[in-house]
């Protein structure tokens, strides 16, 4: 139920959570991220396997998206804002740079993949690469049967929602160690192949309105899910957070 999405959404800074996921990284712990907007929360509404994987507890819910800052704001949470999945990656990646740790790409176009393993070998030498594939010519669980034998430190799975969310949460338990996020979009932004919203569009918490302008297609989807989004928001009642 979305209720419980905002009952267990992490509530602390974004700077805090990267300590928190590096410091997985570090112990050698097992983290599975799920970076929700509306459209994740409503498409989990509707796909019963993947509100399972946001209900339970192996997954750690952040919010990636202001509709679900401002949602969680209006339910009463205090929430500094965004925890974007795309600032995230990087983070992850740059950490396990500074570590020497291994990393594992999985999605995205083939070109799009590659000037990202290319960006990383230059602008974080120490990181391993341990895998990426394109999201286009692998079978997913084939992928990870691989992702397994390579024991990465660092899996991200960049083949949009629910997807990522309900492949990962399927292999979950084969490993002993790893942070795992689903970061949709993310692989194109960060080769640089797709811009990012300016940096204006991003103060004034615009970067929805930025995406839709480039990728108008968009639109129907996201107002959908935002309009159905925000009405469910209104009929949930008080909160009953665990901590
Ligand atoms: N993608 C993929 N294989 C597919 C379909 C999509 O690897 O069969 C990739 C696509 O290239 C893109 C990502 O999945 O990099 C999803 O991007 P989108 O912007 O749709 O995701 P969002 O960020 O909106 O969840």
């Amino acid at each position: 139920m979305l209720k419980d999405y905002f009952e267990k959404l992490y509530t602390g800074s974004q700077a805090d959570f990267f300590r928190l996921a590096d410091g997985a990284m570090d112990r050698e712990e097992r983290l599975f991220v799920v970076t929700a907007n509306p459209e994740v929360m409503m498409i989990a509404q509707a796909t019963p396997e993947l509100d399972a994987v946001l209900c339970s507890d192996a997954a750690t819910i952040v919010p990636d998206g202001i509709g679900v800052v401002r949602a969680a704001r209006g339910l009463g949470l205090e929430l500094p804002g965004r925890v974007t999945g795309v600032e995230l990656a990087w983070e992850l990646i740059c950490h396990a740079g500074q570590t020497g740790r291994r990393i594992y790409l999985y999605g995205a176009r083939e070109e799009v993949l590659q000037a990202l393993v290319r960006r990383i070998g230059t602008e974080v030498p120490g990181a391993v690469i341990a895998g990426a594939k394109n999201g286009y010519d692998h079978e997913d669980d084939a992928v990870f049967r691989d992702v397994l034998e390579q024991r990465p430190d660092l899996v991200l799975v960049a083949l949009g929602v629910p997807r990522q969310e309900l492949l990962i949460a399927r292999w979950l338990d084969e490993f002993d160690k790893g942070v795992f996020v689903g970061v949709g979009g993310s692989f194109d932004v960060l080769s640089g192949q797709k811009q990012r919203a300016p940096e204006i569009f991003l103060k004034l918490n615009l970067e929805w309105l930025y995406r839709i302008a480039k990728e108008p297609k968009r639109f129907g989807r996201f107002f959908r899910s935002n309009v159905r989004f925000l009405g469910k928001v209104r009929r949930i009642g008080g909160l009953d957070r665990r901590d």
